[in-house]
Parts: C-alpha cells; sequence; structure tokens
C-alpha cells in the first residue's frame, strides 16, 4: 500500500494484487481491533483510491511470468511473513497469525486456558487477545526471563495489565490432557546478541493450557518466491533487488517479521528505483537548520563523513573523550557482545585529575557521571557514583540509585538486562580490571 501510495503520487499507474478480499495485511486481518481500529486501515485504502491506484482483491498475484507478459516493469513482492514459527511439540498447537486472522474475522472462537509461546510484540498481542477474547488463564511461555523479551516493555505491561501470566525460564515440551510440560531452563552466558543463552536442567513443571500459541518467529513464504524464479537466503528471504530484473521484495517479505515502518521505507526505495529520483518535500526556510546551528545544540564534536545522513541517537563512536583524555586509563571501552561499547570508569584508578570533565563534549563529569568499578564494598560506600562490586564469582554489590543491593550474577536477577550484560562482560573479558 506504501510503494503504491509514493508511485501513485509521482503519477506512474500502479496496480496492487491482493489475495485477501481487502487490502491491509496484518494490519487489517491479525492485530486486534484492540490496537488499531479498522477505520484507520480504511482511510488509507480509499485515499489509494483517490489517487487512481487500480486494486485487485480476492485471489493471488499472477506470477512473474504473466505480469511481464502483460507489460508490468516493475514488481514488487510484499507478500509478509505469514508462515508459523515452528514449535515442534506434540499436542494442540496453533500459528499465532492464522489463529489470531481467526479470532479477528470471529471464525475461531476462544475459551479454557491458552498458553502463548514467545516473548515478542505479537506474543503480547497474541495473549491479550485471547484474555480479551474469553479465555480462562493465559500464561506467556519464554525460555530466558522477562526483561530479555524482545517484547518492548510497553507492550509487556500492556499485557500484565490485562491479566495475562508469565512462565520465564521455561521450554515447552508437550500439550496433553489440559496440560503444558515445560522444562525449567537457567540462564547461561551472553551470545553474539547480548542475551544469556537458556540452558536446560532436566527439572520439568505443568501449566494447565488446552491450546499452545505459537509466536515463536514468523517466516517468509519463500516456496512462493522461489516459484517465481526469486533467490533466497538460507532463512528463505530475497534480496530487496532480487535477481530477477525489475523484481523486488520489500517489507516482512525481504526482512522476515518487521515494522510497518521498515515496510514503509522499502515502499519508499522500490519508488525510488521505478521513478529514478528521490520525492522531493517543500520544507519551509524557517524549518532549516545549518549543520554548525545544529552542532552548536547538541555539543557534539562528531562530523565524520561515514556518519553523514545517518541517524546518531546513539552513536557511542561520536566521542570517548574521557577514555582518550584520562592519563591514568581510569575510563575504559568495554566492548559488548553485540558491538556496541560502554565507558566503565574505575574508581582505583582515578586521582581525580578533571581532565575527562574538561574534554567531555556534554555537560557530564565522566568520573562522577560513569557507572563505576569499584575495589571493595568501602569504596563504593566512600564514593555516590553508580557502580559495582564483585564480590565474589557469583556475587556482585551494585549501586543505581539509592543503597546498593547484592546480585547472583549468574542466577536469576532483576538487574536491568543492559547492566547485567556489561557486568558479565567485564568478568568475561576484562577480568583484569578486577582486583
Ligand atoms: C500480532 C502482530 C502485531 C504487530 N504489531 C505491530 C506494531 O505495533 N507496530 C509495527 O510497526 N508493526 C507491528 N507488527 C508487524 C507489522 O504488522 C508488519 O511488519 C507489517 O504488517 C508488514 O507489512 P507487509 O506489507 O510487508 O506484509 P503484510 O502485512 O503481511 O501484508 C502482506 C500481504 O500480502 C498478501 N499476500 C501474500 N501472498 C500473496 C499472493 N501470493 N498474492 C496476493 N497477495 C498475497 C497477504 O494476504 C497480505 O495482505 C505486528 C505484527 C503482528 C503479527
Amino acid at each position: 500500500m506504501a510503494a503504491a501510495y509514493f508511485l501513485a503520487r509521482a503519477g506512474v499507474a500502479v496496480t496492487i494484487f491482493e489475495r485477501q478480499a481487502t487490502l491491509g495485511g496484518v494490519v487489517r486481518h491479525v492485530i486486534p481491533s484492540f490496537r488499531i481500529s479498522d477505520e484507520a486501515i480504511e482511510k488509507d485504502v480509499s485515499f489509494l483510491k483517490k489517487l487512481g491506484v487500480t486494486i485487485c482483491c480476492g485471489a493471488a498475484a499472477p506470477s512473474v511470468d504473466e505480469l511481464k507478459g502483460a507489460g508490468y516493469t516493475h514488481i514488487l513482492f510484499a507478500t509478509g511473513a505469514w508462515q508459523a514459527g515452528r514449535l515442534e511439540i506434540p499436542g494442540d498447537v496453533a500459528g499465532v497469525i492464522g489463529w489470531m486472522q481467526g479470532v479477528k474475522s470471529g471464525a475461531i472462537g476462544v475459551g479454557g486456558n491458552v498458553a502463548v509461546v514467545g516473548g515478542g510484540n505479537t506474543a503480547m498481542d497474541a495473549a491479550r487477545l485471547a484474555k480479551r477474547s474469553g479465555a480462562q488463564r493465559v500464561t506467556i511461555v519464554y525460555r530466558r526471563t522477562k526483561k530479555y523479551m524482545p517484547a518492548e516493555e510497553h507492550e509487556l505491561e500492556l499485557a500484565m495489565a490485562d491479566g495475562v501470566e508469565f512462565a520465564e525460564l521455561a521450554a515447552p515440551v508437550r500439550q496433553q490432557d489440559g496440560t503444558l510440560t515445560c522444562e525449567k531452563m537457567v540462564l547461561g552466558e551472553p551470545d553474539e546478541t547480548g542475551r544469556r543463552s537458556p540452558v536446560g536442567t532436566g527439572e520439568f513443571f505443568d501449566i494447565p493450557c488446552d491450546l499452545v500459541i505459537s509466536a515463536v518467529g514468523e517466516q517468509v513464504d519463500s516456496a512462493l518466491l522461489q516459484a517465481n524464479g526469486i533467490e533466497t537466503d538460507r532463512r528463505g528471504r530475497p534480496a530487496f533487488q532480487t535477481n530477477l530484473p525489475g523484481v523486488y521484495a520489500a517489507g516482512d517479505a525481504r526482512r522476515g517479521p518487521a515494522t510497518v515502518v521498515e515496510g514503509i521505507a522499502d515502499a519508499a526505495a522500490f519508488a525510488r528505483e521505478v521513478t529514478g529520483r528521490d520525492h522531493t518535500y517543500e520544507i519551509p526556510a524557517a524549518a532549516r537548520v545549518t549543520a554548525a546551528e545544529a552542532s552548536a545544540r547538541k555539543g557534539i564534536l562528531c562530523a565524520k563523513a561515514p556518519c553523514e545522513g545517518d541517524r546518531c541517537l546513539q552513536c557511542s563512536t561520536v566521542c570517548e573523550n574521557c577514555v582518550d583524555s584520562c592519563p591514568n586509563r581510569a575510563n575504559v571501552s568495554v566492548t559488548l557482545s553485540d558491538g556496541r561499547r560502554q565507558i566503565l570508569h574505575i574508581d582505583r584508578l582515578c586521582n581525580e585529575c578533571g581532565n575527562c570533565t574538561a574534554f567531555c563534549p556534554y555537560d557530564s563529569a565522566p568520573s562522577r557521571d560513569k557507572f563505576t568499578l569499584f575495589a571493595c564494598a568501602e569504596d563504593l560506600a566512600d564514593s555516590k557514583n553508580a557502580g559495582a562490586v564483585f564480590l565474589d564469582e557469583r556475587r556482585v554489590l551494585v549501586r543505581t540509585f539509592g543503597e546498593p543491593r547484592e546480585y547472583d550474577l549468574l542466577g536469576v536477577n532483576d538487574l536491568p538486562s543492559e547492566l547485567e550484560t556489561l557486568l558479565l562482560t567485564v568478568k568475561k573479558r576484562y577480568a583484569y580490571l578486577l582486583v
């Protein structure tokens, strides 16, 4: 729909082929109405109609060869990622998209106890839909702990507010006779995503469950793409510009489960390919800011060519001045397992010379503001910095706000996940900093 919009606006003739009876994809047919209204979707459809887009609903799209034969010069596969992720357990298991679509359309009734397996935003929506549609008890089952769930914090809170329960550190094994049996997991070392990997314990427990919804990552319908001669990678995903001339892929069909805004970005890129130019906007002169004004406002020193045009919201490479300027090496740049860098202040190496504050482009004093590694509990008590002391192989004493608290770093704890990852990384890869 976004691609059709961008192209129609540029004066290009566009046809949408949609196998369902109405346009709107996942947003219309799957995402519950309490998240987005049908009216909002219908508004976008009527906009396309007014722009003169031809809409053919109710049948699968013709093949690439047929479309090319009919004179289409550019073809975009925006067919989504509707195939259920595999949850290979015996029992009553439904794929999340098909189940949500059935519930939304009224074709599937909901009752009894429901378990949703997965920890993403889709799992949260499915659980809320189950709860609001009449399920007695709804449990989200996840192999790690809540804080490692890919779902946004806000979505998690909404699910909790709707009365959804959570079974953390649980790997489903089988559903049978109204029960889901799960293996109890523990958290191991962080993997390349920066999250701690779940490890089985060999112990099992049961959750009341009549139906399991599998929300473990939907997949692209690679068979459809391959049937048209489009090459895919080992995950069944095509490139934006496919191996076929004039044939492109966008949104979930290209990326796997993603977001609406990423689909729209692909659509804009496709429109650029077709028209050969960017869409230009009339921006009022008053809204234009020079680079000098912008950097004066932000106090950022970065003007590196490779960053041009990119957003710098979380760019940690903008500045590590406090690391470079410290004569005692009391500020260390710690590389996390996902490649991001975090500055750690080392209390025992700092003689408070003030260099880092002088060189800091922000209104900050790194020796006081950076998370700090202390040599012992007494040093932590003497300071006001947020920081940690490694007490032994497992235990850390951490102060974020208020009083210091002891945590079991290797077990289940309620440390914020970013902080836990930092501490585990220091323990594993920067042990020389510990005394
Ligand atoms: C439960 C849930 C909640 C979500 N919440 C959010 C959210 O809050 N914010 C957000 O940004 N994203 C959210 N998403 C993700 C978002 O919905 C998707 O990223 C987005 O819909 C992808 O758009 P798309 O056009 O690429 O694919 P889709 O929306 O999947 O549309 C693909 C369309 O292609 C049609 N199609 C498939 N094969 C054919 C064929 N052979 N012929 C003709 N038509 C075909 C399908 O019927 C479908 O209409 C959510 C996803 C789910 C499942």
